[in-house]
């Protein structure tokens, strides 16, 4: 989530510098860029996990986070049949520098 993070706002600045520097960007990067942050964003782990085994996986289509064992056949939200795990597998010490 953090290196998501990170890259959309260096998308952003490199956007709002191409408009003002008049200098443009290539519009295929842009779209490669973004397709990079979205499979960080899907597979970013969000969830603490439950105790008792059960873990959270999440649809690849709309985000929704469905517990259990194991990932569902379909999402329940929109039946998509993609997921991620979306457990954090142990505590991260996030930077507060930057
Ligand atoms: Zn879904």
């Amino acid at each position: 989530m953090q290196e998501a993070m990170r890259r959309i706002d260096a998308l952003t600045q490199q956007l709002i510098e191409a408009d003002q520097s008049g200098a443009g960007l290539e519009a295929i990067a842009v779209a490669h860029e973004l397709g990079r942050i979205r499979q960080l964003l899907a597979e970013a782990p969000a969830v603490i996990p439950a105790t008792g085994g059960q873990r959270h996986f999440r649809c690849e289509s709309c985000g929704t986070i469905t517990h259990g064992a194991a990932a569902p056949a379909r999402c329940a939200q929109c039946g998509g049949k993609t997921f991620f795990s979306a457990d954090l597998e142990q505590p991260r010490v996030e930077s507060a520098g930057g």
